[in-house]
């Protein structure tokens, strides 16, 4: 296809941990949510991945941020220019400079209108004229292929980095919804502190990180657990760097209490909703998307607190992402879940 014809119309997934962008059908864009600044002139220096190599390694000269870190807008400043990077990159790696664009940007259940202003100001700031917003359950039920608009009740539970958000749609609107700041990056803090309590051993946010997604599980039985891993760190005591093994079970010890917390909230929303649409989540099963989706036996764990049937999406970190796009292309079909 000729550039020029091309469609100026891009889809947003701005999540607590990964930012996604699409463009005609492809992600043009799939990188951490992260900014590097440089303090003294306070000048953004990187953006994405490229301040993700940064963190935790720099001096005093830079400032890493993650923007969205609670779920809603943290720092805004640094969101603001978080949004205008990662969207800059898009235009250009598509061939596009300012124009006149239309976006369809995918925002946390939760956010207030404060924080919508200021996610469609960032929009504007890279030329957008259009700019449309949906609610990420909604896009992460539309990503999985879910017909939202059906008067069926379909739960979809998605476990981001910052939170995990657990809603009932019906006819195109959110029923009933649970939401708490319980996610992958709780894990990745229950990781640190048991490493530092149990084995004297410092780690930083990425090695955490690494080590839930190597050996991370929500259960001790599982079907196919995974070798231990090798952890490298720096020793409490003697302070010079050492190296130890862990297994999926003692992960699983660790994340046992948020686990039970994501449970708690699972059931509460299942509490809350109303008789007919339980039926239909009787049927149906739950829909799990998000990163968290990821973590091994965690279906177990919570088909055992429901009794229900736990579904994983296919590709759980594009389901809002995949959703936001088909959203973008049917607006008028979707027009009662997008908002301006
Ligand atoms: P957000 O929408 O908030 O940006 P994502 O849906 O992109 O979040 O999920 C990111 C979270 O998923 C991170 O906390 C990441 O560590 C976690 N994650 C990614 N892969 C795995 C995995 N294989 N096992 C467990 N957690 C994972
Ligand atoms: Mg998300």
């Amino acid at each position: 296809m000729k550039l020029f014809n091309l469609s100026r119309d891009f889809a947003v997934d701005l999540g607590t941990a990964n930012t996604l962008i699409m463009h005609e059908d492809k992600i043009v864009v799939n990188e951490p949510s992260i900014v590097a600044f440089d303090v003294f002139k306070n000048k953004v220096i990187a953006v994405g991945f490229e301040a993700m190599n940064m963190h935790e390694k720099t001096h005093q000269n830079i400032k890493t941020v993650k923007p969205l870190r609670d779920g809603v807008i943290a720092d805004y400043h640094a969101a603001e220019e978080m949004i205008k990077g990662m969207l800059s990159k898009a235009l250009i790696k598509q061939g596009f400079g300012i124009g006149a664009k239309r976006f369809v940007i995918c925002i946390p259940y939760a956010t207030t209108e404060v924080e919508k202003r200021a996610v469609r100001d960032s929009a504007q700031h890279v030329g957008a004229t259009e700019v449309y917003m949906i609610h990420e359950p909604i896009a992460a039920a539309l990503g999985i292929g879910l017909d939202i608009t059906a008067p069926t009740g379909w739960m979809v539970v998605d476990i981001g980095g910052g939170t995990t958000e657990i809603v009932v749609i019906s006819l195109s609107g959110v029923v009933c919804n649970q939401s708490v700041k319980i996610a992958g990056n709780a894990f990745d803090l229950d990781i640190i502190d048991y490493m530092r309590r149990q084995h004297n051993l410092m780690i930083g946010e990425r090695t955490a990180e690494k080590i839930k997604v190597e050996v991370g599980s929500a259960v001790h039985d599982l079907d196919n657990p995974p070798q231990p891993y090798r952890v490298l760190g720096r020793d409490l005591i003697t302070g010079i760097p050492k190296a130890i093994n862990i297994g999926h079970e003692e992960i699983a010890t660790v994340l046992d209490k948020n686990v039970s917390k994501i449970e708690e909230a699972v059931l509460k929303a299942l509490e809350e909703c109303p008789p007919e649409l339980s039926a239909d989540i009787y049927e149906n099963g739950i829909y799990l998307t998000g990163g968290g989706a990821y973590l091994r036996g965690l279906d177990k764990r919570l088909s055992k607190a429901t009794q229900l049937k736990i579904n994983i999406a296919a590709e759980p970190l594009l389901a809002v992402m995949r959703g936001t796009g088909k959203a973008l292309k049917d607006l008028p079909k979707f027009r009662e879940v997008l908002m301006r």
